[in-house]
């Protein structure tokens, strides 16, 4: 008994070790999303009405598609590439962006530039040429022009959690495109970073089917990421089969004991020089080694070798490819709409479509990542210049206070006066759109400004006999000895040579100007709060919301407060309840967080100062997640402190309403810190929106000494008592 049960220790442990090493490198293994969906239900429940519509959809477009022969033609898929950036290096440049994507074509199609040098002859012999075409979009899902690069904003680049929300965060229908996602960092648990990680044809929602990525690995032509991350999404497995001599289901990758990277591998680890790797020594490979000579396939695209020794994919990978894309047995492809000509059309990807002129956006940030300053503090301005290369003929700034600038970038001015500015950019800049193709008529040449050829030498393969049909040159033999056991090649002989593909681009060139305005984008204030305790101010900057602020008598409610509105997202005053502050609803569907900025406040004479405000929402199923988080800064918003927090509990506190929740139920709170006694306070109600909610309220909200706020909330709780519970 006690050997049985230490053995069974040690077979759980090796597979531990496995499962950990490889969220190292890629996070697509089989069960990812299941864990993902453990640790998070109320994330991947607030995406199922919405993927219940992305299913219906595709069903309908795949309805369309007759199934008639399997194609042999190029296969054409539609991209877009979602970058999440914060403005560092994760912002890669569109040239950046279109090497991805022409090295995943390399790879793929069996061209990778160290093929030749790096492929031994036993597994060359099986290279799969699935003849697929990965080509950004030019057009948008509403049929807008794109450059098939949607750049996205967002802090969440850094440590996104769950991995899943930056895909809510911005999504093209994925039965229409290949949805990839750039991000600068993808840590894991365990304190590894993922290189990326891939959703399995039918593995998962639509709604997050794609692929994520690193930035610096997105961003790099040396790397393999990309290529084997696509893998994953067109049906591959991992060649060691995501287990000690596992099985990925792919006959011609021969059983591999163990990820190549590193790990689980004790190593040494292979290189071009390891072949035949895993061959000769006991216990390293998982077949007898008169069944394959060759050893382990580790330039496999879908092993974790280093990237500079992965040279391919197979041909029983590339069977599985066809099968994604165009069914078998008769059947559809789970990805076989998106190759349709209707699709191409649609998706601006078919041969000649011209990408869209004038695309690129101005935006900008400041510098020092704070919006909110105080008087006589520095703002710098910084423009993403960078995105437009050297083409920038001028730019002007409006900084919104009569100044005006034309520094291209990094820009810094103090403002004179406090007050809340809006800021604009404009860039002009020419540029230079190209198109390419094999077929020189599809291009259009009329509204050209030139165009040329280029000659790429192609690689093929086959019997000596196939190779003179395509007019091949510079034809080699590669015989087989017996290594070729395994593939049951040993004895036999296949042709290399080389054909020309000729890529004819034509040119076009425009002036372009673009203008970005962000109002109330910064905010000035005071190094000392004008409020002092006996007049603080109760009206709202904005006449339309003040007019339907319900402002109750001196005598209830001595030390009112207001709300700064320029900061204003998404928060409205509920005009049918009295008077309150309301968080519509949400779907779920999107991540944000929302925040209500309030004017400075000289608290310097409270003994005790507090925050007191009352609030009510409501929920819309068993998983409420949306909190309010409460900060102060006592330094014009340079740094915000935490002060209290609703949870999602409170947030949803009158349970569950399937209609929009009508505030009712309130319940009061009040916070304090010893730091509030300052002379220059502001406050900021920050709503997480992380999950499907309803409406969520706030409302009389006042400063003043920590006791008298908590003696008339129990006179308040007491009045609420008399009412009805909702529930
Ligand atoms: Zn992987």
């Amino acid at each position: 008994m006690k050997l049985k049960s230490t053995l069974l220790l040690i077979i759980f442990c090796l597979f531990s070790i496995v499962a950990i090493s490889q969220n190292h490198v890629c996070g697509s293994h089989h069960g990812y999303l299941e864990e993902q969906k453990d640790k998070f239900p109320q994330f991947y429940k607030s995406l199922e009405n919405k993927n219940l519509q992305l299913e219906e959809n595709n069903a309908k477009l795949l309805s369309k598609v007759s199934n008639n022969e399997k194609s042999t033609d190029k296969k054409i898929i539609p991209v877009v590439v979602h970058v999440i950036h914060n403005f560092g290096s994760e912002n890669v440049t569109d040239a950046q962006v279109h090497d991805a994507i022409r090295v995943l074509n390399e790879n793929i199609n069996g061209q990778d530039p160290q093929f030749i040098s790096r492929t031994p002859d036993v597994f060359a012999a099986v290279v799969g040429k699935p003849n697929l075409e990965f080509r950004l979009a030019t057009k948008d899902p509403n049929g807008e022009p794109t450059s098939g690069i949607n750049r996205i904003q967002s802090e969440m680049t850094q440590v996104p959690e769950p991995r899943d929300q930056i895909k809510a965060m911005s999504y093209w229908n994925s039965y229409q495109y290949l949805n990839i996602w750039v991000v600068k960092s993808l840590p894991t648990e365990n304190g590894g970073v993922l290189l990326g990680y891939a959703q399995f044809p039918f593995g998962g929602s639509m709604s997050t089917d794609g692929v994520a990525i690193i930035a610096n690995q997105f961003a790099s032509t040396s790397s393999s990421t990309l290529t084997h991350e696509v893998g994953h999404w067109l049906g591959l497995r991992h060649v060691w089969g995501d287990a000690v001599c596992g099985d990925d289901n792919v006959a011609d990758t021969p059983p591999q004991r163990y990820s190549n990277g590193f790990g689980d591998n004790p190593g040494p680890l292979p290189t071009t020089n390891s072949f035949p790797y895993h061959v000769g020594l006991q216990n390293q490979g998982c077949i007898a080694d008169s069944l394959n000579w060759a050893g382990e396939m580790f330039m496999n695209y879908m092993d974790y070798t280093d990237d500079q020794y992965c040279t391919m994919f197979t041909e029983g990978q590339v069977d599985i490819f066809n099968r994604t894309l165009d069914g078998e047995d008769g059947g559809i492809g789970y990805r076989e709409y998106m190759w349709q000509e209707e699709n191409l059309i649609a998706t601006g990807t078919n041969d000649g479509a011209l990408p869209p002129t004038c695309n690129k956006q101005a935006d900008f940030q400041e510098g020092f990542g704070n919006t909110s300053v105080c008087l006589g503090e520095e703002v710098w301005f910084k423009s993403n210049k960078s995105m437009f290369g050297s083409s920038i003929t001028s730019v002007l700034w409006d900084l919104g206070d009569g100044n005006t600038s034309s520094v291209e970038n990094n820009y810094l001015h103090t403002y004179s006066q406090a007050n809340t500015y809006n800021v604009s950019l404009t860039i002009n800049y020419n540029e230079e759109t190209q198109v390419s193709s094999t077929n020189l008529s599809s291009l259009d040449l009329a509204s050209a400004s030139s165009y040329d050829s280029t000659v790429n030498s192609i690689i093929v393969q086959g019997t000596q006999a196939e190779l003179n049909d395509m007019g091949a040159s510079n034809i080699t033999s590669h015989p087989i000895d017996s290594l070729g056991v395994y593939f049951g090649l040993d004895g036999t002989t296949f042709y290399r040579g080389f054909v020309d593909e000729v890529i004819y681009t034509a040119y076009y060139n425009n002036s372009c100007t673009s203008t970005k305005v962000k109002n109330g984008f910064i905010s000035v204030n005071s190094e000392t709060a004008s409020n002092t305790a006996s007049e603080y101010s109760y009206t709202f900057a904005n006449p339309d919301i003040s007019n339907e602020w319900q402002i109750v008598a001196a005598n209830e409610n001595p030390s009112q407060w207001a709300f700064n509105t320029s900061s204003m997202s998404s928060w409205k005053h509920s005009l049918s309840s009295g008077g309150c502050m309301m968080m519509p609803s949400k779907d779920g569907s999107t991540i944000s967080v929302e925040s209500l900025i309030s004017e400075s406040y000289n608290l310097s004479s409270f003994t005790k100062p507090a925050i007191k405000f009352e609030y009510t929402g409501a929920a819309v199923n068993t998983f409420p997640s949306n909190e309010l988080n409460v900060y102060y800064t006592i330094d014009c918003g340079d740094s915000w402190s935490f002060l209290g927090k609703l949870t999602n509990l409170h947030v949803a506190r009158a349970g569950l309403y399937t209609t929009e929740y009508e505030p009712m139920d309130w319940a009061d709170t009040v916070m304090t810190k010893n730091a509030l006694k300052n002379d220059n306070v502001q406050f900021k109600f920050e709503y997480s929106n992380t999950g499907a909610s309803n409406n969520f309220y706030l409302d009389n909200i006042q400063i003043g000494e920590e006791d008298d706020l908590i003696k008339e909330s129990i006179n308040f709780q007491t009045r609420m008592s008399l009412y009805p519970n909702p529930t």
